[in-house]
């Protein structure tokens, strides 16, 4: 089960309404964010409309550039790990094999310096990554949680018809 934020409204839908403000920051949406969708229940139909989050621009592009830097760093992760794997197992002279090492170090830093410079957060975000997850709680029920809570609040108002009372 993937971690949930503090912020957690409980629906009985997994396509509920989302208040045309940004996620994130909370201002004006100008742009939509696919996320993972929650995991539906064995033997439901996928539905066909995607699940969409409001994003503005300057919040879809600094969830981007903090996904790409996630990614790469487990990517560097992955060739230092592996590089010292390979070499422990393998026990081959260690010129060749100390890249894997070096790269992933190097990787890494390269994602470093991309995270400083791309990732503007604004004061009034909630987050650098992704803020909302939602995860299928049982039967009908879907949770959606948020790191901001106002947008959680808004969220819940917007919802009210199929909100699930079960604790
Ligand atoms: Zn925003
Ligand atoms: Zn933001």
């Amino acid at each position: 089960m993937p971690r949930l934020f503090p912020h957690q409204v409980r629906v009985q839908t997994d396509r509920p309404r989302f208040p045309d403000r940004c996620v994130c920051c909370g201002e004006d949406a100008d742009t939509t964010y696919r996320p993972t969708p929650p995991q539906r229940r064995r033997g439901m139909p996928e539905p066909d409309d995607p699940l969409l989050l409001p994003y503005c621009f300057d919040c879809f592009e600094h969830l981007h550039a903090s996904q790409t830097v996630g990614t790469m760093q487990l990517l560097a992760l992955n060739v230092a790990v592996w590089g010292v794997a390979a070499m422990m197992i393998a026990n081959l002279g260690g010129t060749v094999l100390a890249i894997g090492p070096a790269a992933g170090l190097a990787l890494y830093i390269y994602a470093r310096k991309i995270a400083a410079e791309r990732i503007r957060k604004k004061p009034s975000c909630a987050g650098a990554d992704i803020v909302m997850r939602s995860v299928w709680d049982r039967r009908e029920t879907y949770i959606f949680s948020f790191a901001s809570e106002s947008y959680a609040e808004e969220f819940r108002k917007a919802n009210e018809g199929v909100l699930s009372g079960g604790a």
